[in-house]
């Protein structure tokens, strides 16, 4: 006792200041309230692991790094909103907007600000006049006597790389590491330690901590494998868990606050494995009565598959069913939008809206064949001057990068009322059996 009395007399006064705490993490949770096929994630057995770590931690804060919804039909058929409902069970301290958080358009946002209990931070997303979408850039909160900033950032190309013009309406991302110093700088006068929570581009949380020394931590979300490793750069660390709840991220920290730098960082992940951690009863109820709603209408048979299809798989097939059931010449799906694999067995409906969440429509264009371009002519031969029919998903047809790297700029597309769901789910209903 005596011992370790004179050990912590003799450490200069800045060591004495180090505080213990921990970030949790989680990101992408994509409305995957139910564990996937390989029995990982769930909300209500994420909540059960984040309450688990909350009893036995001094300096404990929860956060996610935005795309909360899409991804299930409880997100698309009543557009994202439940999903908030049942997160304001994870007991967020803090939430981040990402890129499908725009997919019910903009003006679907302040609906989720709304049914959110927990605070949204996000610092770069503005509308024309410069004007915040989110109520706050940032936010302070005290843990184990750390001021903790936590600043919410998406990605630069959030509307030329992810949004169309109707999803976008007047909003914009300003470029995410100049707008991060500029609130770090601010922030760090007021804290401790700074976070950024982004939905960014991992190169640029990398970018983040190699520029921007006021910032401490960046916790990310949008790459749905997350980081294999911590990333360290003079002390600061950047980090990223996977997608879909399928891990539990933990971030525990030992700063020092008078120098309001890391003294030490460990970076775990806990594994969901619903067989393991029990489901909190409280969130399970939630998620049933949601589920519920949606079973009627998309659990039923539609086909049956013979194999097992991954994402890059069954892409060929959408542009197949696009083809054949839009009477089109040409089309192209992006591998983006492939969003789950097609499991072997009895195809249901509700498998489709997995693979497809987003209420894309089709659109359509009648061109010279002279006027098809080469990555939409692939290998097809074209004559010049017959006309074809070109049938495309709106986002690939009105989405920046999309139109640039099929280079479709200048071609008009009609709209449909036709979903690119409905399409692929007509198409396998005619097939019976895919091989
Ligand atoms: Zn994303």
């Amino acid at each position: 006792m005596r011992y370790l009395f004179l050990l912590a007399a003799l450490l200069p006064a800045a060591a004495q200041d180090v505080r213990k705490i921990t970030i949790l993490h989680s990101n992408d949770l994509h409305a995957r309230l139910l564990p996937d096929s390989n029995q990982l994630g769930g909300f209500a057995h994420l909540a059960t692991a984040v309450r688990n770590e909350r009893k036995g931690c001094t300096g404990c804060l929860y956060v996610h790094a935005g795309d909360l919804v899409q991804g299930t039909p409880v997100s698309t058929l009543f557009k994202g909103t439940p999903v908030y409902h049942v997160a304001n069970k994870l007991k967020f301290d803090a939430h981040t907007l990402g890129n499908h958080e725009f997919d019910y358009a903009y003006t679907q946002i302040p609906v989720f600000l709304k049914a959110a209990k927990f605070p949204v931070v996000s610092a770069n997303i503005v509308d024309e006049r410069g004007k915040l979408m989110a109520p706050r850039p940032y936010l302070i909160k005290k843990v184990n006597g750390v001021r903790v900033a936590i600043l919410g950032a998406a990605m630069t190309d959030l509307v030329q790389g992810f949004l169309t013009p109707r999803t976008a309406g007047p909003y914009r991302a300003l470029p995410v590491v100049e707008t991060m110093a500029k609130y770090a700088k601010e922030a760090r006068g007021k804290a401790d330690l700074v976070v950024v929570l982004g939905h960014i581009h991992q190169k640029e949380g990398s970018q983040i901590i190699q520029d921007v020394p006021e910032v401490n931590v960046v916790v990310e979300g949008h790459n749905h494998a997350g980081r294999k490793e911590l990333e360290q750069v003079d002390g600061r660390v950047a980090v990223g868990c996977q997608g879909y709840g399928r891990d539990l991220c933990k971030l525990e920290l030992e700063v020092d606050r008078k120098q309001k730098k890391l003294v030490s960082w460990k970076w775990t992940r806990i594994p969901i494995e619903a067989k393991r951690i029990a489901a909190a009863k409280d969130v399970q109820k939630q998620v049933d009565k949601w589920e519920k709603k949606v079973a009627e209408m998309v659990d039923v048979k539609i086909g049956e598959s013979r194999r097992e299809f991954n994402q890059a798989e069954f892409r060929p097939l959408i542009e197949k069913a696009m083809l054949e059931e839009m009477k089109a010449d040409f089309t192209h799906m992006n591998s983006g939008g492939v969003r789950d694999r097609l499991p072997r067995g009895e195809i249901r409906a509700r498998h489709i809206w997995n693979i497809m969440p987003f209420d894309n429509r089709m659109m359509t264009a009648k061109v010279k064949g002279a006027a098809i371009p080469a990555a939409l002519r692939k290998d097809k031969r074209v004559e010049a001057e017959r006309e074809y029919t070109i049938a495309l998903p709106d986002y690939v047809a009105t989405n920046e990068s999309q139109v640039k790297s099929l280079g479709i700029v200048g071609i008009r597309f009609a709209e449909t009322d036709i979903y690119l769901r409905d399409v692929i789910i007509e198409w396998v209903k005619k097939q019976k059996v895919l091989q």
